[in-house]
């Protein structure tokens, strides 16, 4: 199959164009480099069957080449990175997406969204199921991303009604691994990096907060598995790791791997943070078999080797 990937030069983008090239497929990714790189595609570009195109979704797309399946992960998915351009952060998810169900229809091919857990807000229920309509404040900072990829979701779902379109939207959990950006502020790599330079690890709220952390191979299993079984399930099924870990305990792995000698500064909650965020894949498990096997212990020491690679550069 040819495949579009669209936001293909991000973190979760460059690991899904690698496998999906492994696969056997051909590969079109379309990136804006807004908050992806080049080289994170620079071991992919000799091949014959990837192909590279410069190209903002949120813009008519009517140059790019004909694909059997478009997956939409075009969007900024850090809080630092799509709080810096909310109008653009919702223009990738409402315009963005648009576009692109646009073209799977034009070219009758399944569309595959990247939506996310943030859906859910600040949840009110633990684990959060699918069936959980969410808890998200529509004016607040965070809104541009969990607003819009909502409303990505309800624009994917009304073409699936009303105009046959084949589909599957995977909500993905926090997911960690090489090639994210050192610099966009997520938890994972924020720490890795102020572990490895020896700096301050800035804990928001006492890092009582809870999250779950999918490594990004266990992901990509389970993308795949979504986006291929699109005549079976139209989604949304939650991809995500459900071992609850507080973000300070994350802290304190990450210090003890990297043998550092930072220590925990309080910082204060930032707004509309959620407190807990547990995933139920029971879902997953029951369509796809599919559940993460990868230890957190495992996927950071992994993820510590590569930043540290990066920052010795
Ligand atoms: P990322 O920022 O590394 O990748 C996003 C990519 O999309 C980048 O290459 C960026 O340049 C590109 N992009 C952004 N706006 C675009 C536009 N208008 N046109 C074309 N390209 C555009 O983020 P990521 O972590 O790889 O996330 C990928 C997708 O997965 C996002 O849709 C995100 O919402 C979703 N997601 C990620 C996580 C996670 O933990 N990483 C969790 C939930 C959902």
């Amino acid at each position: 199959m040819t495949i579009l990937v669209a936001g293909g030069a991000g973190f979760i983008g460059s690991h899904l164009c690698e496998r999906l090239l492994g696969l056997g497929h051909d590969v079109v990714c379309a990136d804006n480099f807004s908050t992806g790189f080049r080289q994170n595609l620079d071991h992919l570009r000799a091949q014959s069957a990837f192909t590279l195109v410069e190209q903002d979704m949120t813009d008519p797309a009517s140059s790019l080449p004909a694909s059997d399946m478009i997956m939409n992960l075009a969007c900024p998915a850090s809080p630092r990175q799509y709080q810096l351009d909310p109008l653009g952060t919702l223009r990738a998810n409402l315009l963005g997406t648009m576009n692109l169900l646009e073209l799977a229809g034009r070219w009758r091919a399944p569309f595959f969204q990247a939506s996310t857990s943030e859906v859910y807000g600040d949840p009110g229920v633990h684990p959060q199921s699918e069936l959980y309509w969410g808890n998200v404040n529509p004016l607040g900072s965070r809104a541009c991303y969990n607003e819009g990829k909502r409303c990505a979701e309800t624009l994917c779902v009304n073409y699936h009604r009303h105009r046959g379109q084949p589909l599957a939207i995977a909500r993905i959990f926090n997911t960690y691994g090489p090639r994210m950006d050192p610099d966009d502020g997520r938890v994972i790599s924020s720490f890795i990096v102020q572990a490895l330079r020896n700096e301050p690890i800035e804990l928001f709220g006492g890092g009582h907060q809870t999250r779950s952390f999918c490594y990004i191979d266990d992901l990509l299993e389970g993308i795949l598995a979504c986006a291929f079984s699109v005549e079976a399930f139209s989604g949304p099924v939650n991809l995500g790791n459900p071992q609850e870990t507080s973000i300070r305990a994350v802290a304190e792995e990450i210090i003890e791997l990297t043998n550092s000698r930072s220590r925990l500064i309080m910082r204060p909650m930032p707004e509309d943070d959620p407190r807990r965020r547990c995933p139920d894949i029971s879902l997953a498990r029951h369509l796809y078999r599919w559940e993460p096997r990868t230890a957190l212990t495992a996927g950071l020491l992994k993820t510590i080797s590569w930043f540290d690679g990066v920052l010795s550069r």
